[in-house]
């Protein structure tokens, strides 16, 4: 495996597996990598000969009383696991390679609406630097194929809305959730949950799970619904910024006479903002 931090050698190589009629896959990543991150890396091999899998922790989609400071760093550890994984490319610009400019006055990509909803509400400015990233490292890279996962589902939906509004020639893939043995979603920020929170913070997919088998069961009733698992997550020492019940196409608020929904959530426990979500029906 290559590892690159640089614009100019990220064209020179991607331009030389091109010459040789080669297709590339990509996978941006902030890194302190695990199984959920590998497993996009293991889909994008499926379908193109070349990955480039990305780590850039970026300051732009992080607000000024976040954590990107305390951000988990692990470089040598991602790298090894990226080695075993195959993956062709390791990209690790630094931030004034991505922002030469600063992060004030740059060029930045806003896709409106729907960035303004859920994790955009409790993290103004959030989505937007998530697509000003995205957009930028498509653009770097050049990919046929980019990979993402249905964790961050809203997230997932403001890129498939900058690819199709920008015309960018790139297949956005998606990839289920992957989950420890209890349920919780592998999340880089799953490090910041004490011995004592973390079997707790399982219940986060319990709760979706509850609010599944109600609409499984033919409740129509989302009030009710949200507040019983939000009531669940408090009791329980969580600090729910949303529960949600939505249209899985658009993240609207679902109507009683929709048959899909995709329940979201995002609570803090402790440290850990968490995010989850369940599609359902689900598949
Ligand atoms: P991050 O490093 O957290 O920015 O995530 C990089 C990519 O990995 C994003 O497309 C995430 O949606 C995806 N990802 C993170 N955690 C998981 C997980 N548990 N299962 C599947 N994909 C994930």
């Amino acid at each position: 495996m290559l590892t690159i931090d640089s614009i100019a050698s990220l064209r020179k190589i991607v331009g030389q597996w091109r010459g040789q009629g080669e297709s590339v896959g990509f996978v941006p990543t902030m890194g302190n990598l695990h199984e959920g991150h590998l497993k996009l890396v293991e889909e994008a091999k499926k379908h193109i000969d070349r990955v480039v899998v990305s780590i850039f922790v970026n300051p732009l989609q992080f607000g000024p009383t976040e954590d990107f400071s305390a951000y988990p760093r692990t470089p040598s550890e991602d790298a090894s696991m990226l080695g075993i994984c195959g993956v062709d490319l390791l990209y690790l610009p630094a931030t004034n390679e991505i922002y030469p400019e600063g992060l004030e006055g740059g060029v930045y990509v806003e896709v409106p609406n729907i960035s303004d909803e859920l994790c955009g509400f409790f993290r103004p400015g959030h989505f937007r630097g998530v697509a000003t990233i995205v957009c930028k490292l498509l653009n770097q890279v050049q990919p046929d194929l980019a990979v993402f996962g249905q964790k961050d589902y809203q997230q997932l939906m403001v890129i498939q809305r900058l690819v199709s509004g920008l015309n960018m020639p790139v297949k956005i893939m998606s990839v289920p959730t992957v989950r420890e043995l209890d349920g919780l979603a592998k999340s880089s920020r799953n490090v910041y949950l004490s011995e004592d929170e973390r079997p707790n913070a399982a219940m986060i997919f319990k709760s979706l799970n509850l609010a599944a088998d109600r609409l499984n069961s033919g409740s129509r009733d989302f009030d009710l619904i949200v507040e019983e698992q939000t009531t669940f997550l408090t009791r329980l020492g969580f600090r729910v910024d949303y529960f949600s019940i939505r249209n899985p196409d658009n993240l609207q608020l679902s109507h009683e006479s929709e048959r899909r929904f995709v329940i979201l959530v995002a609570a803090h426990l402790g440290r850990a903002r968490l995010i989850d979500n369940l599609c359902c029906p689900s598949g």
